[in-house]
């Protein structure tokens, strides 16, 4: 693998490997007192955020430190960037600093497509940790890791993914990656927080949560993406957590077996209630765990497997 820009066109195999090494490097690491692997001695990992992140921040931090590699990171409000220097100036300084490897978030659509291109003659590898509202495809990764653990398969099983998908490319690169790995994707949300074109994704698309609820073995619920609203898309946040809200009524709806996900940051009371958080069906804790050992791996099959680029 060169680089990670996506889960669209993403080979289903080389996901698959990348899920196996996860499984993999957690069974290693479990129960461990020194989670410290030597796989990426000497390399250099850097983060590089124009926009806020907690979770993916700190696990491609984790990731790389547990695999030994040097990891700095740099955010937009505290370098250069504020003095106006350019992304592509920010990623040629970064790439002739030594990194190895730029981890990029960034609010334009595209922004770690170019920053590849212009890496590609120093031979940095990209990792797109969010890109505006196109892809997001280590979330998914992590996302599919954490079913794949509590359902055991992929194949005929029914995830609905519910909410803001217009604005989510955690939707975005889940319906990619999930139907590829033979899931069968439900979106659940208003018309107004659909995408255009959604006729063409390999989905089927719903407006009553109650109705689907009882055949899904996933539901993922999405936060509502104010600070990329310009307008209203629902009448008021009490509507919207009516109609669409995961509460303990709706959770009743599910399987036994059904698991939830939700990629944080979490709206409690709005698309999600406290008590389904933090219910045994809820994988939310889960996910963030396993988002540690899928970057691991992800960092491995960019940097140390016999496929990498470097
Ligand atoms: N953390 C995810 C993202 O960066 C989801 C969200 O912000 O709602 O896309």
């Amino acid at each position: 693998m060169k680089h990670l820009l996506a889960t669209d066109g993403l080979d289903p195999a080389l996901a698959t490997a990348v899920l196996d090494t996860a499984e993999e490097l957690k069974h290693t690491l479990l129960g461990r007192e020194v989670r410290k692997l030597p796989t990426l001695r000497g390399r250099t990992v850097i983060t590089l955020f124009y926009e806020n992140s907690t979770r993916t921040r700190v696990s491609f931090e984790i990731a790389g430190k547990w695999m030994s590699a040097d990891v700095i990171n740099v955010s937009a409000s505290s370098s250069s960037v504020n003095k106006g220097e350019s992304l592509r100036d920010t990623a040629l300084t970064l790439a002739a600093a030594g990194a190895d490897c730029v981890i990029i978030r960034h609010p334009a659509s595209g922004a770690a497509q170019r920053l590849s291109g212009w890496l590609a003659e120093a031979g940095t590898a990209v990792v797109n940790a969010g890109d505006g509202t196109h892809e997001h495809p280590t979330q998914a990764l992590l996302d599919a890791a954490t079913l794949r653990e509590r359902l055991g398969s992929f194949e005929g099983r029914r995830i609905g993914i519910v909410g803001d998908v217009l604005h989510s490319r955690v939707a975005r690169s889940n319906i990619h990656l999930l139907s590829a790995l033979g899931a069968e994707v439900v979106l659940v949300a208003p018309p107004t927080l659909l995408p255009a074109g959604v006729e063409s994704l390999p989905v089927t698309v719903s407006h009553e949560l109650d109705a689907e609820l009882p055949a899904l073995d996933a539901v993922m619920m999405l936060r509502v993406q104010a600070e990329r609203m310009h307008g209203g898309f629902f009448p008021s946040a009490r509507e919207y957590s009516i109609a669409y809200g995961l509460n303990e009524r709706r959770m009743k709806l599910l399987p036994e077996h059904a698991v939830v996900l939700h990629p944080g940051p979490m709206l409690r009371g709005m698309e999600i209630a406290s008590a389904v958080a933090d219910s045994p069906a809820s994988a939310i804790t889960e996910q963030v765990r396993n988002g540690v050992h899928v970057r691991m791996a992800v960092l491995y099959h960019l940097l140390a497997s016999e496929g990498a680029a470097a």
